[in-house]
């Protein structure tokens, strides 16, 4: 069944045949621009409003919704039409709202730090399941405006190439979002970095790098068995080139592991031709990894390490640790709290939003 937010204009205008011409206008805007269900978009008559409602049901339905940090995170978890469940982080800051979405329902990538990774791949998500992710989290948030998605949830999104884009299409064509206030965040699949370089879009991208030695990388995130630090530099180099936009690399701290000195050299050498920004993440927390993350000591030193070697870094709070809503704590799929029944159909744990009502 098609949902809402995969329709296409010209699609959208094909099913309001025989409607006056301006409605396609009423209902596009609607969505895109105001939030709105087709059921609350009252410029439409009544009859027109329950038939679009019926025919394009919503994709997500909220199963749980958690809030934190005195108001200003918002975790919901998502089931999708099939039971498979996803995981979407509202964050609120003095300057900005930002949604972190899932773009698949689990992950194949394996990383050995990653709560995602643990539980391992269900299935891609379609455009309109990551779409509304961010209407959601955008009505959640107002009256203050959504400035910024980040591709930082469950999965890797240059794995679901083609949705990955045409949801970035759609949120700065339609949604009339910035480009530089989208970002994606990958660990690295190198042609398909090339690939994104090249669509025009001037996004941000974050690479999640973790180590700089195709060793310790091996073993943290075993994409890199495929494409390897050189071979990363390469798609880094072209990113550059054909974006002009600056890169950031993501560096999850983890005693011992990649907190050393070496890796702070390595780590500089690695940036530093690029004037790449260093996002610094003190590890947070999950079951199946029990290496702990660096002390907030070490995590200082690291950062003035950095700054001292040149590079631009900074420490990423922890939001949402609490809730299980931080980077790398998503993973709805294996930790019970999914709220499906046996026989498929969904409880309700701690709803208190709303479900859209179309
Ligand atoms: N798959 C993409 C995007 C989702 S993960 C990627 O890997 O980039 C979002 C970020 O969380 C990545 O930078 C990832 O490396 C980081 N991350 C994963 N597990 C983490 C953990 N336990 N602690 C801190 N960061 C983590
Ligand atoms: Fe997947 Fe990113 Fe987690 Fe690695 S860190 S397993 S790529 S979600």
């Amino acid at each position: 069944m098609t949902t809402l937010y995969e329709l296409t204009r010209a699609e959208l205008a094909a099913s309001l045949e025989g409607e006056p011409r301006f409605r396609v206008e009423q209902l596009w805007r609607g969505l895109w621009r105001e939030d709105r269900f087709p059921a609350e978009v009252t410029t439409l008559p009544r009859a027109l409003r329950d038939r679009l409602s019926e025919a394009y049901p919503a994709a997500l339905t909220p199963i749980n919704e958690v809030v934190s940090d005195g108001g200003a995170t918002t975790k919901w978890v998502f089931a999708l039409s099939d039971g498979a469940t996803i995981e979407t982080v509202l964050m609120a800051y003095d300057d900005r709202v930002t949604v972190c979405v899932s773009s698949q329902a689990g992950c194949a990538m394996g990383c050995s730090f990653c709560a995602t990774g643990q539980a391992g791949f269900t299935r891609q998500l379609t455009v309109s399941e990551v779409v509304e992710q961010v209407v959601v989290a955008a009505r959640a948030g107002a009256p203050r405006r959504l400035s910024n998605v980040v591709f930082m949830g469950i999965g890797e999104p240059l794995a679901n190439y083609d949705v990955t884009v045409g949801v970035l299409r759609r949120l700065h064509e339609e949604r009339g979002m910035s480009a530089r206030h989208l970002t994606v965040s990958t660990v690295g699949v190198a042609p398909a970095i090339e690939r994104l370089a090249r669509e025009g879009l001037p996004l941000t991208l974050a690479v999640s790098l973790h180590a700089a030695n195709d060793e310790t990388r091996n073993d943290l995130a075993p994409i890199n068995r495929r494409y390897d630090r050189a071979r990363l530099a390469r798609a880094c180099e072209t990113w550059i080139d054909e974006t002009g936009r600056r890169l950031s690399f993501e560096w999850a701290l983890i005693d011992g592991v990649n907190d050393t000195d070496r890796a702070l050299d390595e780590l500089a050498a690695y940036a530093s031709p690029f004037a790449a920004h260093v996002n610094l993440i003190p590890l947070n927390p999950t079951p199946g990894y029990l290496v702990r993350g660096s002390t907030p000591e070490r995590v200082r030193v690291f950062r003035d390490g950095l700054i001292a070697r040149g590079i631009n870094a900074t420490v990423r709070n922890t939001r949402g640790r609490s809730i299980d809503a931080a980077c790398g704590q998503l993973a709805a799929v294996t930790r019970g709290k999914r709220g499906l029944r046996r026989d498929g159909s969904v409880t309700t744990v701690a709803v208190r939003a709303k479900p859209p009502s179309h």
